[in-house]
Protein backbone atom coordinates (compact mmCIF):
# COMPACT_ATOMS: atom_id res chain seq x y z
CA UNK A 1 0.00 0.00 0.00
CA UNK A 2 2.63 2.13 0.91
CA UNK A 3 4.54 1.36 -1.84
CA UNK A 4 1.69 2.27 -4.74
CA UNK A 5 1.41 5.93 -2.48
CA UNK A 6 4.85 6.67 -2.79
CA UNK A 7 4.78 5.66 -6.79
CA UNK A 8 1.27 7.66 -6.94
CA UNK A 9 3.08 10.91 -5.21
CA UNK A 10 5.84 10.03 -7.66
CA UNK A 11 4.29 10.25 -10.80
CA UNK A 12 2.34 13.48 -9.48
CA UNK A 13 5.51 15.09 -8.70
CA UNK A 14 6.99 14.16 -11.90
CA UNK A 15 3.91 15.46 -13.72
CA UNK A 16 3.91 18.50 -11.79
CA UNK A 17 7.13 19.11 -12.57
CA UNK A 18 7.01 18.29 -16.29
CA UNK A 19 3.49 20.97 -16.60
CA UNK A 20 5.84 23.89 -14.37
CA UNK A 21 8.54 23.98 -16.64
CA UNK A 22 6.47 23.70 -20.28
CA UNK A 23 5.10 26.77 -18.49
CA UNK A 24 7.87 28.64 -18.37
CA UNK A 25 9.28 30.90 -21.54
CA UNK A 26 13.24 31.61 -22.19
CA UNK A 27 14.24 34.74 -24.01
CA UNK A 28 17.69 35.10 -24.77
CA UNK A 29 19.65 38.17 -25.67
CA UNK A 30 22.29 36.99 -27.82
CA UNK A 31 23.28 40.16 -29.28
CA UNK A 32 22.50 44.07 -28.20
CA UNK A 33 24.40 45.79 -30.20
CA UNK A 34 24.33 48.58 -33.24
CA UNK A 35 26.41 48.78 -36.20
CA UNK A 36 29.57 50.20 -33.81
CA UNK A 37 31.42 47.14 -34.05
CA UNK A 38 31.82 45.54 -30.36
CA UNK A 39 33.24 42.14 -28.78
CA UNK A 40 30.82 42.96 -25.99
CA UNK A 41 27.93 43.75 -27.74
CA UNK A 42 26.92 41.82 -30.75
CA UNK A 43 24.69 42.48 -33.54
CA UNK A 44 20.99 42.48 -32.37
CA UNK A 45 19.26 38.96 -32.18
CA UNK A 46 17.03 37.67 -29.86
CA UNK A 47 16.19 34.00 -29.21
CA UNK A 48 12.63 32.91 -27.89
CA UNK A 49 12.32 29.55 -26.86
CA UNK A 50 8.70 28.35 -25.48
CA UNK A 51 8.17 24.70 -25.42
CA UNK A 52 10.90 23.43 -27.26
CA UNK A 53 10.73 25.81 -30.44
CA UNK A 54 12.81 28.38 -31.01
CA UNK A 55 11.73 31.79 -32.79
CA UNK A 56 14.93 34.23 -33.93
CA UNK A 57 14.21 37.75 -33.94
CA UNK A 58 17.20 39.91 -36.02
CA UNK A 59 20.08 37.93 -36.99
CA UNK A 60 23.36 40.69 -36.13
CA UNK A 61 26.82 40.24 -36.29
CA UNK A 62 28.29 37.37 -34.39
CA UNK A 63 25.27 35.46 -34.14
CA UNK A 64 26.28 32.17 -34.97
CA UNK A 65 28.62 32.33 -31.81
CA UNK A 66 26.58 33.36 -29.13
CA UNK A 67 24.45 30.69 -30.39
CA UNK A 68 27.60 28.02 -30.03
CA UNK A 69 27.68 29.73 -26.18
CA UNK A 70 24.52 29.98 -25.01
CA UNK A 71 24.41 26.15 -26.13
CA UNK A 72 21.65 26.78 -28.43
CA UNK A 73 21.50 23.89 -30.81
CA UNK A 74 22.23 25.21 -33.93
CA UNK A 75 20.27 23.04 -36.38
CA UNK A 76 16.91 23.56 -34.22
CA UNK A 77 15.98 26.97 -34.56
CA UNK A 78 12.72 27.06 -37.80
CA UNK A 79 11.55 30.26 -37.38
CA UNK A 80 13.17 33.79 -37.98
CA UNK A 81 11.60 36.98 -38.56
CA UNK A 82 13.56 40.39 -39.54
CA UNK A 83 12.86 43.72 -37.98
CA UNK A 84 13.85 45.45 -40.93
CA UNK A 85 16.83 45.34 -43.57
CA UNK A 86 19.14 47.35 -41.67
CA UNK A 87 22.41 46.34 -42.08
CA UNK A 88 23.13 45.95 -38.50
CA UNK A 89 20.06 43.39 -37.93
CA UNK A 90 20.67 41.40 -41.23
CA UNK A 91 24.09 40.65 -41.31
CA UNK A 92 24.57 37.54 -39.38
CA UNK A 93 21.87 35.66 -41.15
CA UNK A 94 24.55 34.30 -43.82
CA UNK A 95 26.63 32.97 -41.59
CA UNK A 96 23.31 31.42 -39.18
CA UNK A 97 21.84 29.84 -42.45
CA UNK A 98 24.75 28.31 -43.86
CA UNK A 99 26.65 27.34 -40.91
CA UNK A 100 22.75 25.48 -39.68
CA UNK A 101 22.71 24.14 -43.58
CA UNK A 102 26.25 22.68 -42.68
CA UNK A 103 25.05 21.11 -39.07
CA UNK A 104 22.08 18.93 -40.95
CA UNK A 105 19.46 21.56 -40.26
CA UNK A 106 16.18 18.83 -40.57
CA UNK A 107 13.59 21.69 -41.80
CA UNK A 108 14.08 24.80 -44.32
CA UNK A 109 14.24 28.11 -42.37
CA UNK A 110 10.90 30.26 -42.70
CA UNK A 111 12.05 33.73 -42.96
CA UNK A 112 9.76 36.48 -42.21
CA UNK A 113 10.33 40.70 -42.43
CA UNK A 114 9.47 43.35 -44.75
CA UNK A 115 9.23 43.97 -48.18
CA UNK A 116 12.78 43.54 -49.84
CA UNK A 117 13.40 40.12 -47.67
CA UNK A 118 12.79 37.70 -50.56
CA UNK A 119 15.27 39.47 -52.66
CA UNK A 120 17.88 39.28 -50.16
CA UNK A 121 17.55 36.06 -49.22
CA UNK A 122 17.05 34.96 -52.80
CA UNK A 123 20.43 36.90 -53.82
CA UNK A 124 21.99 35.20 -50.86
CA UNK A 125 20.96 31.86 -52.30
CA UNK A 126 22.82 32.47 -55.73
CA UNK A 127 25.78 34.53 -54.09
CA UNK A 128 26.51 30.97 -52.21
CA UNK A 129 25.87 28.57 -54.98
CA UNK A 130 29.51 27.67 -55.38
CA UNK A 131 29.59 26.64 -52.07
CA UNK A 132 26.15 24.86 -52.76
CA UNK A 133 27.24 22.38 -55.04
CA UNK A 134 30.06 21.50 -53.15
CA UNK A 135 28.07 20.73 -50.37
CA UNK A 136 25.41 19.39 -51.92
CA UNK A 137 27.76 17.02 -54.51
CA UNK A 138 30.37 15.96 -52.56
CA UNK A 139 29.45 15.93 -48.33
CA UNK A 140 25.50 14.90 -49.55
CA UNK A 141 23.94 17.97 -47.65
CA UNK A 142 20.30 18.36 -48.07
CA UNK A 143 19.40 20.05 -50.90
CA UNK A 144 15.80 21.08 -50.13
CA UNK A 145 16.37 22.61 -46.65
CA UNK A 146 19.08 24.99 -48.34
CA UNK A 147 16.19 27.09 -49.81
CA UNK A 148 14.48 29.05 -47.12
CA UNK A 149 10.47 29.61 -47.27
CA UNK A 150 10.23 33.33 -47.27
CA UNK A 151 6.98 35.69 -46.31
CA UNK A 152 7.15 39.11 -46.85
CA UNK A 153 4.44 41.58 -44.88
CA UNK A 154 3.70 45.47 -45.02
CA UNK A 155 1.37 45.91 -42.15
CA UNK A 156 0.84 44.90 -38.84
CA UNK A 157 0.35 40.83 -39.28
CA UNK A 158 -0.79 37.82 -37.53
CA UNK A 159 2.68 35.85 -38.63
CA UNK A 160 2.87 32.67 -36.32
CA UNK A 161 -0.17 30.45 -34.72
CA UNK A 162 -0.02 27.45 -33.22
CA UNK A 163 -0.12 24.84 -30.19
CA UNK A 164 -1.11 28.17 -28.24
CA UNK A 165 1.05 30.51 -29.62
CA UNK A 166 0.81 33.87 -31.18
CA UNK A 167 3.43 36.09 -33.10
CA UNK A 168 2.27 39.40 -34.09
CA UNK A 169 4.13 41.94 -36.23
CA UNK A 170 3.39 45.70 -35.67
CA UNK A 171 4.71 48.63 -37.40
CA UNK A 172 6.71 50.80 -35.47
CA UNK A 173 8.19 54.69 -36.57
CA UNK A 174 11.78 53.99 -37.99
CA UNK A 175 11.74 56.81 -40.99
CA UNK A 176 12.49 56.81 -43.66
CA UNK A 177 12.86 52.75 -43.08
CA UNK A 178 9.22 51.89 -43.84
CA UNK A 179 7.94 49.58 -42.77
CA UNK A 180 9.93 48.54 -39.75
CA UNK A 181 8.44 45.99 -37.61
CA UNK A 182 8.46 45.24 -33.82
CA UNK A 183 6.89 41.68 -32.59
CA UNK A 184 4.89 40.82 -30.15
CA UNK A 185 4.95 37.20 -28.78
CA UNK A 186 1.74 35.41 -26.69
CA UNK A 187 2.21 32.12 -25.25
CA UNK A 188 1.21 30.93 -21.81
CA UNK A 189 -0.74 34.02 -20.57
CA UNK A 190 2.49 35.43 -20.96
CA UNK A 191 3.43 38.74 -23.84
CA UNK A 192 7.27 39.72 -24.44
CA UNK A 193 7.30 42.57 -26.79
CA UNK A 194 10.68 43.52 -29.04
CA UNK A 195 10.47 47.15 -30.69
CA UNK A 196 13.10 46.74 -33.17
CA UNK A 197 14.69 49.95 -34.01
CA UNK A 198 12.11 52.98 -33.79
CA UNK A 199 11.72 56.12 -31.71
CA UNK A 200 8.97 56.80 -30.20
CA UNK A 201 6.09 54.74 -31.68
CA UNK A 202 2.09 55.25 -30.81
CA UNK A 203 1.55 51.27 -32.43
CA UNK A 204 4.61 50.12 -30.15
CA UNK A 205 2.36 51.31 -26.78
CA UNK A 206 -0.95 50.13 -28.49
CA UNK A 207 0.80 46.11 -28.27
CA UNK A 208 3.29 46.48 -25.61
CA UNK A 209 0.75 47.88 -22.70
CA UNK A 210 0.91 45.62 -19.61
CA UNK A 211 3.73 43.21 -21.43
CA UNK A 212 5.69 40.60 -19.18
CA UNK A 213 8.81 41.48 -20.63
CA UNK A 214 9.48 44.64 -23.34
CA UNK A 215 13.02 44.50 -24.93
CA UNK A 216 13.08 48.23 -25.67
CA UNK A 217 16.03 49.80 -27.51
CA UNK A 218 17.57 53.03 -26.56
CA UNK A 219 19.97 55.65 -27.74
CA UNK A 220 21.43 58.85 -27.00
CA UNK A 221 24.23 61.34 -27.70
CA UNK A 222 25.60 64.28 -26.03
CA UNK A 223 24.42 67.45 -27.09
CA UNK A 224 28.04 69.13 -27.92
CA UNK A 225 28.37 66.06 -30.53
CA UNK A 226 24.72 66.73 -32.23
CA UNK A 227 25.70 70.18 -32.73
CA UNK A 228 26.00 71.32 -36.19
CA UNK A 229 26.15 67.19 -37.26
CA UNK A 230 23.08 67.08 -38.87
CA UNK A 231 23.80 63.23 -39.92
CA UNK A 232 23.96 62.13 -36.48
CA UNK A 233 20.96 64.11 -35.76
CA UNK A 234 19.22 62.26 -38.22
CA UNK A 235 19.88 59.11 -36.61
CA UNK A 236 19.24 59.93 -33.76
CA UNK A 237 15.66 60.78 -34.97
CA UNK A 238 14.84 57.34 -35.92
CA UNK A 239 15.78 56.00 -32.26
CA UNK A 240 14.34 56.09 -28.88
CA UNK A 241 16.10 58.98 -26.58
CA UNK A 242 15.75 58.26 -22.37
CA UNK A 243 12.89 60.98 -22.44
CA UNK A 244 10.89 59.49 -25.11
CA UNK A 245 11.82 55.98 -22.61
CA UNK A 246 10.48 57.37 -20.15
CA UNK A 247 6.70 58.53 -21.58
CA UNK A 248 7.42 54.79 -23.53
CA UNK A 249 7.34 53.41 -19.99
CA UNK A 250 4.86 55.02 -17.89
CA UNK A 251 2.00 54.59 -21.07
CA UNK A 252 2.94 50.90 -21.24
CA UNK A 253 3.66 49.46 -17.52
CA UNK A 254 5.33 46.49 -18.37
CA UNK A 255 6.51 44.09 -15.72
CA UNK A 256 10.26 44.07 -16.70
CA UNK A 257 11.86 46.15 -19.31
CA UNK A 258 15.29 45.26 -21.03
CA UNK A 259 17.34 48.07 -23.37
CA UNK A 260 18.92 46.47 -26.12
CA UNK A 261 20.14 48.26 -29.24
CA UNK A 262 22.50 50.48 -26.92
CA UNK A 263 23.76 53.36 -28.85
CA UNK A 264 25.07 56.33 -26.19
CA UNK A 265 27.84 57.65 -28.28
CA UNK A 266 30.30 57.92 -25.09
CA UNK A 267 27.16 58.45 -22.27
CA UNK A 268 27.57 56.24 -18.84
CA UNK A 269 24.81 53.10 -18.97
CA UNK A 270 24.60 54.02 -15.76
CA UNK A 271 23.24 57.43 -16.33
CA UNK A 272 21.01 56.63 -18.86
CA UNK A 273 19.38 54.25 -16.53
CA UNK A 274 19.60 56.70 -13.52
CA UNK A 275 17.92 59.32 -16.02
CA UNK A 276 14.94 56.85 -16.86
CA UNK A 277 14.21 55.71 -13.21
CA UNK A 278 13.82 59.39 -12.10
CA UNK A 279 10.64 59.29 -13.70
CA UNK A 280 9.71 56.09 -13.96
CA UNK A 281 10.18 53.58 -10.82
CA UNK A 282 9.53 50.21 -12.79
CA UNK A 283 11.70 47.37 -13.30
CA UNK A 284 14.21 48.32 -15.78
CA UNK A 285 18.09 47.35 -16.64
CA UNK A 286 20.19 47.43 -19.71
CA UNK A 287 20.29 44.28 -21.96
CA UNK A 288 23.52 41.92 -21.96
CA UNK A 289 24.71 39.38 -24.34
CA UNK A 290 24.17 36.35 -23.33
CA UNK A 291 21.33 37.52 -20.61
CA UNK A 292 18.48 35.03 -20.45
CA UNK A 293 15.38 35.53 -19.04
CA UNK A 294 12.80 33.35 -17.93
CA UNK A 295 9.02 33.95 -17.38
CA UNK A 296 6.85 31.98 -15.57
CA UNK A 297 5.35 32.63 -12.51
CA UNK A 298 8.63 34.81 -11.83
CA UNK A 299 10.85 36.40 -14.05
CA UNK A 300 14.09 35.67 -13.38
CA UNK A 301 17.33 36.38 -15.19
CA UNK A 302 21.04 35.28 -15.58
CA UNK A 303 23.81 36.14 -17.63
CA UNK A 304 25.08 32.43 -19.65
CA UNK A 305 28.37 32.02 -18.99
CA UNK A 306 29.70 31.45 -22.44
CA UNK A 307 30.49 27.77 -23.33
CA UNK A 308 34.15 27.43 -24.33
CA UNK A 309 34.45 26.80 -28.10
CA UNK A 310 36.96 23.98 -28.68
ZN1 LIG B 1 19.83 48.88 -35.94
ZN1 LIG C 1 17.67 50.41 -38.12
Amino acid sequence: MHHIVSRLLFFSLYWLTGLAQANIIEVTLLGTGTPVPSSERYGPATLVKINHQYFLFDTGRGLITRLQQSQTPINAIQHVYFTHLHSDHITGFSDYWLTSWIWQRPHPLHVTGPDGTRNFIQQLEKAYQANYQYRRDNTKLNADTYYSHIDEINQDTLVYQQDGIKITAFTVSHQPVSPAFGYKIEAENKKIVISGDTTYSDNLIRHATHADLLIHEIAAAPTALLEGNLRLQKVMNYHTTPQQMITILNKTQPKYTLLNHVLLFGIGEEKIIKQIQQQYDGKLAIGRDLMQVTIGDSINIRVIKPLKSH
